[in-house]
């Protein structure tokens, strides 16, 4: 079977840049694009789950505040308007394309707790029954240092697990992952499949995850691996033309496919 052309269920992280100017505000234009395209797949019958960061970029950015909040309060002050802003935009959009959505907020102890595990497990099966698209999003307001994942692409492949998805596209503002770093290096190109995310492939991501741009490849990488240990395949792909992803879905080769290690 091809994993990616076959996949029903899908869960999609996309990131702040994506989703954001680097003014801050929304990217209109992206988001409408994004959620058209998220719509015709589920028409078209697939599940989507939507992991969507941007609370805390959107939310300083409507606070007035002139770089992104470094501070746990600022931080939680930012997503507590920002995840607001979003979901009023993503419930515009995907309504206008006659999709229903709901907000999942979760934290660490969410989903460790195995009670709390089992009614989100509920929670997500009654969702994809009324043909719902959850949109997901770290509980910002709540998740301080200990209890945070702090970043969307480990939370979207725990989901994926969670929701026993067939396939994780990770959407970043990269085209995959490259050889070497395509600003400084002209030979670099991308890397097409990763069979197995062996020391040398985590270490073309850089040691901070900065290397290759804003994307964070490492924390990308380290998603690949816990959806690859559930059996599940990872893509990473640019997020900035979401009609990408019906040509990824077509079977055309797009960004980098991570294959899951069973
Ligand atoms: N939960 C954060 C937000 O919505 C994003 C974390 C991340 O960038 O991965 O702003």
């Amino acid at each position: 079977m091809n994993t990616v052309k076959d996949a029903k269920r899908i869960v999609i992280k996309v990131g702040t840049s994506t989703l954001t100017h680097s003014t801050g505000k929304t990217n209109i234009r992206r988001m409408e694009k994004l959620t058209s395209v998220i719509s015709d797949l589920q028409n078209s019958g697939h599940e989507t789950v939507l992991v969507s960061s941007g609370a805390i970029g959107v939310g300083a950015g409507k606070l007035g505040m002139k770089t992104k909040p470094k501070e746990t309060a600022d931080k939680q002050a930012a997503a507590t308007v920002g995840q607001c802003e979003l979901m009023f935009m993503y419930d515009k959009f995907f309504s206008e394309y006659g999709q229903v959505v709901g907000q999942v907020l979760l934290t660490r102890s969410d989903i460790e707790d195995p009670e709390r595990r089992v009614n989100l497990m509920n929670n997500f099966e009654k969702l994809f029954n009324y043909g719902v698209i959850p949109i997901i999003n770290e509980n910002d307001c709540v998740a301080v240092d200990e209890i945070v994942y702090g970043d969307n692409d480990s939370l979207s492949a725990i989901v994926a697990k969670m929701v026993s998805a067939d396939l994780l596209i990770i959407l970043t503002d990269i085209d995959g992952l490259f050889t070497a770093n395509p600003k400084e290096d002209e030979t670099a190109h991308i890397v097409p499949v990763v069979h197995e995310l062996t020391d040398e492939i985590m270490a073309l991501a850089g040691p901070s995850g900065t290397k290759l741009g804003t994307g964070g490849m490492v924390t990308k990488l380290q998603a690949a691996k816990i959806a690859g240990d559930a059996g599940i395949d990872t893509v990473i792909m640019n997020g900035a033309d979401p009609t990408d992803l019906y040509k990824l879905l077509d079977g055309r080769q797009i960004g980098t496919v991570i294959k899951a290690s069973k």
